[in-house]
């Protein structure tokens, strides 16, 4: 019998796997809004979730997945991308029929991959989730309630997953405060190649190279307010950004192709004093930056 679609964000039980920024915010947020009865922090680090517990973020504290999910109404998956496939492998079987995984994670083919992987027929119940909000700080004391509030939130359903499951973690996030979009993963993992994953290769690799360089010190003290702003989100957790560059390597590494290109033929027009070229491609650069972006993402964060 098909389950009945949800017209409530109400949740009885919220199970989140992975208390940091992400999964702290989206708790706090549910909780204020008071659609929650019971929320159930689950990691690998007791301490770290103590502190969850002690905050206010969560009300128990579980270290073993599938002890932690038995009881759960809604699951979420909150720890770095490439910790989720041991994740998922370890909840499956022990989440109630009707209960509904989702997750927050910044690359979506290669959870979908894992969670097929391990899930089986539980796949319908699983919608692939991606907050685009965020900050460069990690952890649960970083967490905030009001991250998501007027933020996209992106879904990529897979082709089996069930309508009212999807419906159910829509419902979640409008509660959060974040306006909900459907994007095929596939889609997804190239948008966010470009628009993300790009930028902090790029922040990481600018910031690593000058600050190997002999000049560095001296670089550093005179840095002034454009380099703070381009190299913000180098400051973000790396670990994550390994896991998002691993499992999204076929698209950044494109991306990287198209960029080295475009900077190599800038390099060729500096090095030719083409101040016309250089001007050029400032103005169309700056045009389409002036117009095309979004004014809600002009200050967006590092996802
Ligand atoms: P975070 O603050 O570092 O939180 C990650 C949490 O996962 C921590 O509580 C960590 O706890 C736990 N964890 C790490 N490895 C684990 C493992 N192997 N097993 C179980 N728990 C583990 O990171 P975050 O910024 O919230 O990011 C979480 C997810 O959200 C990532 O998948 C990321 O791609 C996605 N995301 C991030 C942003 C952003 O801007 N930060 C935005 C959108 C989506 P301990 O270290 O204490 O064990």
């Amino acid at each position: 019998m098909a389950t009945p679609i949800q017209t409530t964000a109400t949740i009885s039980t919220l199970v989140v796997i992975g208390v940091g920024l992400i999964g702290g915010s989206l708790a706090r947020a549910l909780r204020r809004r008071g659609v929650i009865g019971r929320i159930v922090g689950c990691g690998r680090n007791r301490e770290s979730l103590e502190t969850a517990r002690r905050l206010g973020v969560i009300d128990a504290v579980e270290t073993d997945a599938a002890r932690a999910v038995t009881g759960a109404d809604v699951v979420v998956l909150a720890t770095p991308v490439g910790a989720m496939p041991a994740v998922l492998e370890s909840i499956a079987g022990h989440v109630q029929p009707a209960a509904v995984v989702t997750d927050v994670g910044s690359v979506k083919g290669a959870v979908v991959e894992a969670a097929r992987a391990a899930l089986g027929a539980g796949i319908r119940r699983f919608v692939p989730g991606h907050p685009i909000a965020g900050t460069e700080r990690s952890g649960v004391a970083a967490s905030f309630a009001e991250l998501f509030e007027g933020r996209r939130v992106v879904l990529s359903p897979c082709a089996e997953t069930d309508g009212d499951a999807v419906e159910r973690v829509r419902l979640m996030w409008e509660a959060a405060g974040a306006r909900v979009s459907i994007m095929e993963a596939a889609v997804h993992d190239r948008v966010f190649a470009e628009t993300s994953h790009l930028p902090h290769v790029l922040a990481y690799a600018l910031v690593d190279c000058l600050a190997r360089s002999d000049d560095g010190p001296a670089i550093f003290r005179y840095a002034a307010g454009g380099f703070y702003d381009f190299t913000r989100i180098a400051s973000s957790d790396p670990v994550m950004w390994r896991d998002i560059c691993v499992a999204n390597a076929g698209n950044v590494g494109a991306s990287l192709d198209r960029l080295r290109a475009a900077l190599d033929e800038a390099a060729a027009a500096i090095a030719r004093g083409d101040g016309e070229w250089l001007e050029e491609m400032f103005a169309r650069a700056k045009q389409a930056r002036d117009s095309l972006l979004p004014a809600d993402a002009r200050d967006a964060s590092p996802e």
